[in-house]
């Protein structure tokens, strides 16, 4: 058991954030309720604590994505049509050797390895819901409370 370095989640040596990450997106497929309601959020959550090699306009999109959806300002139609737009307009979203900015949280009081299916349970899309929003607030609420330096604020 290591932590995650990126997001410090604790990780069983034959696992890896990525290996939950799948586990979580293979739930939402075989759970269509679950990926209507909340895919956007584990797909901008997860990148938001594993932010090395993207850009800080990918890292902007994904936190707007969490804010917006949480706010019930945007649906997942207007976070695909701007996805498209941005892809239309070129915006680089991969970025090798990018590192997230100074300050960014390398620990997170909820993980990729809080949001899944835990023991004992039986998978379901209401649980599945339930704990991505979760994490989705967690996150938000720790970016909120860090006073980042102005590059990091992704203004
Ligand atoms: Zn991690």
């Amino acid at each position: 058991m290591a932590p995650c370095p990126d997001c410090g989640a604790p990780i069983a040596d034959n696992a890896s954030c990525r290996s939950l990450f799948d586990e979580l997106l293979a739930h939402e497929y075989a759970f269509p309720a679950a990926f209507g309601a909340v895919h956007h959020l584990t797909v901008a959550a997860y990148y938001l604590q594993h932010p090395r090699g993207f850009s800080r306009a990918a890292m902007r999109g994904w936190r707007a994505i969490i804010t917006e959806s949480l706010d019930g300002t945007a649906t997942p139609a207007d976070f695909l049509r701007r996805a498209r737009a941005q892809s239309d307009a070129n915006v680089r979203i991969r970025e090798r050797n990018a590192e997230p900015p100074e300050g960014w949280p390398r620990t997170w009081p909820m993980t990729v390895a809080d949001a899944v299916v835990p023991l004992g349970e039986e998978p379901n899309a209401d649980g599945h819901i339930r704990r991505v929003t979760q994490w989705a607030k967690a996150i938000r609420e720790t970016l909120d409370a860090r006073l980042l330096p102005a590059d990091a604020q992704l203004e």
